[in-house]
């Protein structure tokens, strides 16, 4: 899924649970589960940016749009957070490592794509995410379902967050 689902759901899980080891655990382990149902996601993956000379610029641009993703999605927390008085140490550290541990898989999978798949775990994590996590159907085009879902998932972490 896109980051801005992850995220709101990675919060929710630091809201609620309140415990460092189990967050880190239920954070990863919900992206896996997210990303497993069908969804769509945008432009083009890191891999296929053609190495030419646009390379940078297009991978910045990449980048650039993968960080208003996630702006959208602490955006929507902080509001939610400030409203219900969690902007303090009891709460926020949890919120963090939840938004962390729900971005993790996604992070290691760039980090490992920018290394231009050298080490053998580079490779097979990429290919792993890809055709075990990425439905291929919904990936390419916004299909209705593929946007849907990520809505659904987001507002079921807003509503989580909000209780
Ligand atoms: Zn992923």
């Amino acid at each position: 899924m896109i980051i801005t689902p992850h995220l709101l759901i990675g919060a929710a899980i630091g809201v609620k649970i309140k415990h460092f080891g189990w967050i880190i655990v239920l954070g990863i382990l919900s992206h896996v589960i997210l990303d497993k149902i069908p969804h769509w996601d945008y432009g083009k993956r890191i891999e296929e940016i053609p190495r030419d000379k646009n390379f940078k610029k297009n991978l910045f641009i990449k980048i650039f749009v993968i960080g208003i993703d996630g702006l959208i999605g602490l955006l929507i927390i902080a509001p939610i957070i400030w409203q219900k008085d969690m902007m303090n140490l009891s709460y926020l550290p949890f919120i963090l490592v939840g938004i962390i541990a729900s971005l993790l898989p996604d992070f290691i999978l760039g980090m490992a794509k920018l290394s231009c798949h050298k080490s053998k775990f580079s490779r097979s994590y990429v290919s792993f995410h890809h055709k075990f996590l990425h439905h291929p159907k919904h990936i390419r085009k916004p299909t209705p379902i593929g946007l849907s879902t990520q809505i659904l998932v987001s507002v079921i972490a807003i509503l989580i967050l909000l209780l």
